[in-house]
């Protein structure tokens, strides 16, 4: 049994089973032991891959995107770009080269890293060391300055915590984590909560018995939302889940490429659930913001640009690189086993902008 594992089991032992939410929150983000305080997970080396490290086209990509809202937005002399999120700053990086085709957009960026992992900070400062932008690192989107900004944000939400509810005769429970025979197990909280049913948007009404609901903290959307109501700009999420709410357990840990069992060797394997799109655009249209998408990731790709990129890319190469090139390309834009279908794109953006470039289908 690990340290966190053992200092879950006293928690639970002293104050009794907690919320899935919280059993998350210390998996990834314990100060000591949470798994992504403690080390670099990407990579074939890692426990996962994720796009901006299978190939530079998607921050490439991401980046015309952002200068596109940055005309859109007037040219303002002065943008914050925020990622949240920014895991090993590749993203980042193959932004900024991709931005200097727009030197006054270039020249107008103040860089805002929102990072937790003081080792995954470490390497975005290592990738960002010579990009001659300012760069600075934030704990949590609460104390991002004032002023128009741009916002990006891969595979972030996904890590956010969720809480499970699941539906019993007597209305809903919280599903939370408690301890059974010496084991921590998934076990329902006794007493129903009341004012679920009508929170709940239409199509998840007067669910059956076992279904499963999940919810997350949105708080960074929320707060980036509204400073983009107040101050200007845009904000774009790409994640994987669903378009609009339902039910079911998406509860995942990967560790290694292979799925395993959530409750194992908390700390040291990334959890994850899916994202449910259709809270992330009700949170920004509370805020008084347009969402646009979500749509597939392959379908944005591809409006961007990302075949003539890939053709540009292997001119004057090998063989060898040229089909590296097209399996990338395969994996961030093709349907499944790639990501262009599964993963989605949404931005939320400022009232009065013209539509930046990748929703049109
Ligand atoms: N965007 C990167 C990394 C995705 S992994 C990529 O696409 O490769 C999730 C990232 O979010 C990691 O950098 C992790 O440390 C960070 N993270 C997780 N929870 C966070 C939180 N609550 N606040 C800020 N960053 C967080």
């Amino acid at each position: 049994m690990n340290a966190l594992e053992r200092e879950i089991r006293s928690l639970i032992e002293n104050a009794g089973p907690i919320p899935v939410s919280r059993y998350m929150a210390l998996a990834l983000g314990h100060p000591r032991h949470g798994y992504y305080m403690t080390r670099d997970p990407f990579g074939a080396s890692g426990d996962f891959v994720t796009a901006p490290e299978v190939s530079q086209m998607f921050g490439e990509l991401i980046g015309i995107w952002c200068a596109e809202v940055w005309h859109a937005m007037g040219e303002p002399a002065r943008v914050h770009l925020v990622e949240l999120g920014p895991g090993r700053g590749t993203l980042m990086n193959d932004l900024l080269r991709a931005a200097k085709v727009v030197p006054a957009f270039r020249a107008s960026l103040e860089v805002h890293l929102v990072e937790t992992s003081p080792v995954l900070a470490e390497a975005q400062r290592r990738a960002l060391n010579e990009a001659s932008v300012p760069v600075r690192w934030h704990n949590s989107t609460a104390t991002l300055p004032d002023g128009a900004l741009i916002v990006v944000a891969n595979e972030f939400i996904d890590a956010l915590p969720i809480d499970q509810l699941v539906r019993a005769e007597a209305g809903w429970h919280e599903r939370k984590v408690g301890l059974k025979d010496g084991q921590l197990v998934f076990a329902l909280d006794p007493t129903p909560l009341p004012r679920i049913e009508e929170g709940l948007p239409a199509q998840l009404r007067g669910a059956p018995t076992g279904s499963l609901l999940e919810s997350r903290d949105l708080t960074p959307v929320r707060e980036v939302a509204q400073r983009i109501a107040t101050h200007g700009g845009a904000a774009l999420f790409i994640d994987y889940g669903h378009v609009r709410s339902g039910f079911g357990d998406t509860l995942q840990a990967v560790r290694e490429h292979k799925v395993t069992d959530p409750l194992r060797d908390p700390g040291e394997a990334d959890l994850t659930a899916h994202v449910d799109f259709e809270q992330l655009a009700v949170a920004a249209l509370r805020e008084g913001l347009h969402t646009l998408g979500p749509v597939p990731q392959g379908a944005f790709l591809r409006a961007l640009g990302i075949d003539a990129r890939a053709e540009r890319l292997k001119r004057n190469q090998d063989e060898a690189t040229a089909s590296t090139i097209d399996a990338a390309l395969a994996r961030l834009a093709a349907p499944s086993p790639g990501m262009g279908e599964l993963f989605k794109v949404l931005a939320l953006v400022q009232p009065a902008l013209t539509a930046p470039p990748g929703f049109d289908s």
